[in-house]
């Protein structure tokens, strides 16, 4: 069963599309799931969560603005540049997409030959994804 965040994630499709078909699908075989989901578009039409901050807190999995900067820089183990990897392409967070696209459009200027070529790779990989 999806959590709360992924709930809000879905209402404000924040989450990959793999994740909201599923999601989709529970809903439709669950009367129980679509009263939470109601119950949380309420609360949230009503303030009571700060959908960025719920989703935030419980996407422990994001990498920090430092692991991103790292990683554009290349200067990561080959371990923790699979995970990003993993997070960015196969999760395909949108939060940490948006906030490497950031980091790169500022570090473009003054980086070397190793970012430009992470840098590439990630946009065919995106293109890649982002077609499907
Ligand atoms: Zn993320």
């Amino acid at each position: 069963m999806p959590t709360d965040a992924q709930l809000l994630g879905y209402l404000d499709e924040l989450l990959p599309i793999a994740e909201l078909t599923q999601i989709e699908s529970q809903l439709r075989g669950s009367p129980e799931l679509r009263e939470r989901l109601a119950r949380l578009s309420a609360q949230r039409d009503s303030g009571v969560h700060a959908v960025g901050d719920i989703w935030r807190r419980e996407r422990l999995t994001c990498l920090t603005r430092a692991q991103l900067g790292s990683y554009l820089l290349g200067a990561m183990t080959d371990e923790e540049i699979e995970y990003a990897e993993f997070h960015l392409r196969d999760v395909g967070c949108r939060y940490c997409q948006a906030n490497l696209a950031d980091l790169r459009s500022q570090q473009s200027d003054t980086t070397g030959q190793v970012t430009k070529r992470r840098a590439k790779f990630f946009q065919t990989s995106v293109g890649r994804v982002g077609r499907k």
